[in-house]
């Protein structure tokens, strides 16, 4: 990849480094050698305590922060907890970016989710989308934090001239994901529940919704190239979409797993259970303008979480 600073001479403080997101970036800058890697794991440094965030940031004094720390969840988990998941968002993205400003910091890259697009955005959503309508009300508090946090970036750009960045991914999946099936995203859960029906020798799986809204798939390991040649080549105002640019039916991820799993059982729809979003498939024109594409394909992505699920979960 085309650099324009050596990794070898940076020092990169991922907030979130221990969850799917972080994790996946701190392989993908240990593979780079990159010169210092610093992270502390939520319960050495709460980053909804301020001072604390001050003071770890202050002493560190990273050249690139990636703020990856959030409160995140499937459909039912950011339905239920609205006062969580807009507070806590606010607390940690305000404090890790203030505190970023304080200690001078250079780069940062600010992480979001496609749900910050109107509930109706034309498909593919590109990121003039943006503030155009009405949000998908089961994760509008999250989106609501997360879209502050766009014009907060865009704000310290304003009036200070950071050359800070946001990018906004869409459903994204790997190692070290949340299997909890009640707050977890659809594919992790996917992956628990026909294992555990395969195992019980289950005749049935019931999974939740109708299976026709769409969603895309991104390992993410492709996210953390994405995030890598982002901080290299990207400083502009405007988010930017990580996506695949390619969706399907809720239903086909569903056959995909269970074949996956070798789970040959029957699959129902619990119609009760909410649908969310009917689609929202990104468009990603820009960053493949800046040469990146994602590479790994969902049945092997599937495959090796799956891996780790039994390795580490199951
Ligand atoms: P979303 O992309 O923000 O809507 O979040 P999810 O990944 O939680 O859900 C995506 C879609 O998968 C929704 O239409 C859900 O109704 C559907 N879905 C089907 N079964 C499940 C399940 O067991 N867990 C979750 N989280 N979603 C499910």
């Amino acid at each position: 990849m085309q650099q324009t600073f050596p990794w070898s001479e940076v020092s990169v403080y991922i907030a979130g480094h221990n969850g799917l997101v972080g994790s996946a970036i701190w392989r993908a800058l240990e593979a780079e050698g990159v010169g210092k890697l610093i992270g502390w794991r939520s319960a050495e440094l709460d980053l909804c305590d301020r001072d604390a965030t001050f003071d770890a940031i202050n002493d560190a004094k990273p050249d690139v922060i990636i703020d990856a720390a959030a409160k995140v969840g499937g459909i039912m988990a950011n339905s239920t907890y609205p006062v969580e998941f807009l507070r806590d968002n606010m607390l940690i993205q305000t404090n890790v970016m203030d505190a970023a400003h304080a200690a001078n910091t250079e780069r940062l890259l600010f992480l979001g989710s496609s749900c910050i697009y109107p509930r109706h955005a034309t498909q593919p959503i590109r990121e003039s989308s943006l503030m155009t309508g009405p949000l998908e009300p089961t994760n509008q508090a999250y989106a609501m934090a997360k879209i502050a946090g766009i014009f907060y970036i865009e704000a310290h750009r304003t009036q200070y001239g950071r050359r800070w960045i946001s990018a906004m991914p869409t459903n994204l999946y790997g190692p070290r994901d949340n299997f909890d099936l009640q707050s977890s995203h659809v594919l992790p859960a996917f992956i628990r529940r026909f294992h555990e029906a395969k195992a019980a020798k289950a005749p049935s799986v019931t999974v939740w919704g109708t299976g026709t809204p769409r969603r895309e798939f991104l390992h993410v390991d492709d996210l953390a190239q994405a995030c890598l040649v982002l901080l290299q080549r990207y400083d502009s105002p405007e988010t930017i979409n990580v996506g695949l640019g390619d969706d399907m039916p809720i239903r086909e991820l569903a056959e995909t797993v269970a074949s996956v799993i070798g789970y040959q059982g029957a699959i129902e729809w619990d119609s009760a259970k909410p649908d969310g979003m009917p689609r929202k498939l990104l468009d990603t024109t820009r960053i493949n303008d800046l040469g990146w594409k994602p590479q790994i394909s969902l049945r092997d992505g599937l495959s090796s979480t799956y891996e780790w699920y039994l390795a580490n979960v199951a």
